[in-house]
């Protein structure tokens, strides 16, 4: 079985959603979880954009253990130096460099041309090289982009000390086949590629990003660029939980596994969820509300009966909990630290207190709260 790492972007592309605002102490909890969940990577942030993300970025490399830390760089010196600046006390730190390769992207996004798109991609992998162990190269809009030129661009890359080549699909246009192709035939032009990390990134304009994630890896990706609920720009990116769960289910047709502890992602998808104000769409595969309710009468009894009989993946699998609600709206403050205790988190005097707040707040938006809502909605913003 191969194993394919899993890259969260979360952070970076993810917090790319319209109106999501995360301050650093609620980032800092996604990239805990992150790391929790099993994630290979996680890209923190995109540092030279602002304030805001270069302290982000800082603190989770300074503070959370386990994934390979990345920061995002355009190919321009002082981007590279922010994202060094913000990654370098992380243990294992990596510098991501994006730059335009499609024609219509290199003249109205950067207002250059393809010799000066050349120039500064080896110039920053170079600079970023000089910094940093691991760097990573994204040929923007590769899809729509010249097949030769991108063979070009990503050959400079590589003799200039990219480790990881993550190919994206920027906006969304490809088709599954067509992608997988992309990837055959630029490791076909790019013989150095053999001896880098190859990756996709893709984005869900057109429903595709997972499937064209899988074409990508059977065409010998080593990596996968995915958010947590699929967030992302517009549409969105590469569902971290419909990944994971394909290669779970099917990985056996497939060759292919990743490492991600499954059992986390339905707490991990309900912090994201609730911190960014995106609700998970009801029938979302895997972590909607519906992704495991049988609507019929006779599909409940054949699944009690015997569950393969309408389930491909086991609920447990990824975490969803079958302890039913513990507390409603009515319970008490006794009752809380009663039902805490039981989760193995002993609450007294002024946490109880802060507990008791955020669990009357929540309570007041849902009837029933579970032992996972407790422990995400309660325990995890006290940081027990
Ligand atoms: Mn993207």
């Amino acid at each position: 079985m191969r194993r394919i790492m899993v890259f969260d972007t979360t952070l970076r592309d993810g917090v790319h959603s319209p109106g999501v605002a995360l301050d650093t102490e609620q980032r800092l909890q996604i990239a805990h979880r992150l790391a929790r969940l099993g994630v290979d990577a996680i890209e923190a942030g995109f540092p030279a954009s602002g304030p805001a993300d270069l302290e982000a970025v800082g603190r989770i490399a300074r503070e959370v253990r386990g994934p390979m830390i990345k920061a995002l760089a355009r190919a321009r010196a002082g981007d590279v130096e922010l994202a060094w600046q913000a990654v370098r006390d992380a243990r294992r730190p990596a510098i991501t460099i994006f730059v335009p390769t499609s024609d219509i992207q290199i003249e109205h996004v950067l207002g250059s041309s393809r010799e000066d798109v050349l120039e500064r991609t080896a110039a920053a992998i170079a600079k970023a090289r000089s910094l940093v162990e691991e760097v990573e190269f994204s040929p923007m809009d590769a899809t729509r982009a010249d097949a030769g030129f991108l063979a070009d661009v990503v050959a400079t890359a590589i003799d200039q000390g990219a480790s990881i080549v993550s190919v994206p699909d920027t906006v969304g246009y490809a088709t599954p086949d067509e992608f997988g192709d992309l990837l055959r035939r630029l490791r076909e032009a790019v013989p150095t590629l053999g001896g880098v990390v190859l990756g996709v990134h893709c984005h869900n304009d057109l429903g595709l990003a997972v499937a064209n994630s899988l074409a990508g890896v059977l065409a010998g990706a080593r990596s996968v660029e995915c958010t947590v609920n699929g967030l992302g720009a517009r549409a969105g990116n590469t569902s971290l939980e419909e990944f994971v769960m394909l290669l779970d289910t099917r990985g056996e047709t497939l060759g292919a596994r990743t490492g991600v502890n499954t059992a986390e992602i339905l707490a991990t998808s309900r912090l994201v969820s609730e911190l960014t104000g995106y609700a998970v769409q009801y029938n979302k595969a895997i972590v909607g509300r519906n992704a495991f309710a049988h609507a019929t009468a006779q599909a409940v009894s054949a699944v009690r009966r015997s569950p393969g009989t309408y389930e491909i993946m086991d609920p447990a699998a990824i975490g969803l909990d079958d302890r039913g609600p513990l507390l409603d709206r009515g319970s008490s403050r006794e009752a809380l630290r009663a039902a805490l205790q039981t989760l193995g988190v002993a609450v007294a005097g002024s946490d109880l207190d802060a507990a008791f707040a955020r669990f009357q707040d929540v309570a007041a938006r849902k009837r029933h709260l579970t032992a996972l809502d407790l422990e995400l909605l309660v325990i995890a913003p006290l940081n027990l």
